[in-house]
């Protein structure tokens, strides 16, 4: 049973009420969630349904599946009140916005460059590796910052919609990607952000790291 995803309806939403629809082993099913769970490249949500904390969150097909640390305590028709960890996810929010705009940045500085598949954003930071055989320049790197620095203090619009396809669509200025991770409404909202060379993911690719400061 598709869960209703109310972290795509308002990713502001930090606190909401559902029906426990299904319970498999250690994980709790909703009628509806405010818990992004992992994926496109977004780490899952974690914080708490009733009186017990959410580990983590996934998704198997289209059904959103909460980790929790006790299951005893819900039983299948129940309501229930689930509160996201707000600080760590808004943090995700900010890179993983910050992460698009760095990324066409990059794109538009080095045109050989590609991205290799998708990376890997959480409370910490945003890691995104490219296709490349040539390393990434300091000197370079900080022209690009101080451009995607630029581009936040502007504080564009960010518009996030489904297409008919149930495609996610991330746009922001001339800036348009396909997302289904959560984003801020503005990029005034990211402040600024640091970029530097992550550790080498392997031959032939560089990786990027983009953090908020
Ligand atoms: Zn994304």
């Amino acid at each position: 049973m598709p869960t209703r995803k109310l972290y795509w309806e308002d990713p502001y939403l930090k606190e909401f009420e559902a029906t426990v629809v299904g319970i498999d082993g250690n994980y709790i099913i909703l009628d509806m969630t405010a818990f992004y769970p992992q994926g496109g490249g977004q780490v899952g949500d974690t914080g708490r349904i009733d009186s017990t904390a959410v580990r983590n969150t996934i998704k198997k097909d289209d059904t959103v599946y909460h980790e929790v640390e006790d299951p005893s305590i819900f039983k299948v028709g129940m309501k229930v009140k689930g509160y996201i960890d707000w600080e760590r996810r808004y943090r995700i929010m900010k890179h993983h916005s910050a992460s698009h705009i760095v990324e066409y940045f990059i794109l538009k500085n080095f045109p050989d460059v590609k991205p290799y598949s998708s990376g890997l954003v959480d409370e910490k930071k945003d890691r995104q590796d490219y296709i490349t055989d040539i390393p990434f320049r300091d000197e370079d790197l900080r022209v690009i910052e101080e451009e995607v620095n630029r581009f936040i203090s502007g504080d564009h619009e960010i518009i996030t919609w489904t297409d008919e396809n149930g495609i996610r669509h991330w746009v922001c200025e001339f800036i348009e990607m396909k997302c289904s991770g959560t984003h801020v409404k503005r990029t005034g909202e990211i402040g600024s952000v640091r970029i530097s060379r992550g550790k080498k993911p392997g031959k032939g690719r560089e990786r990027i790291e983009t953090w908020t400061i």
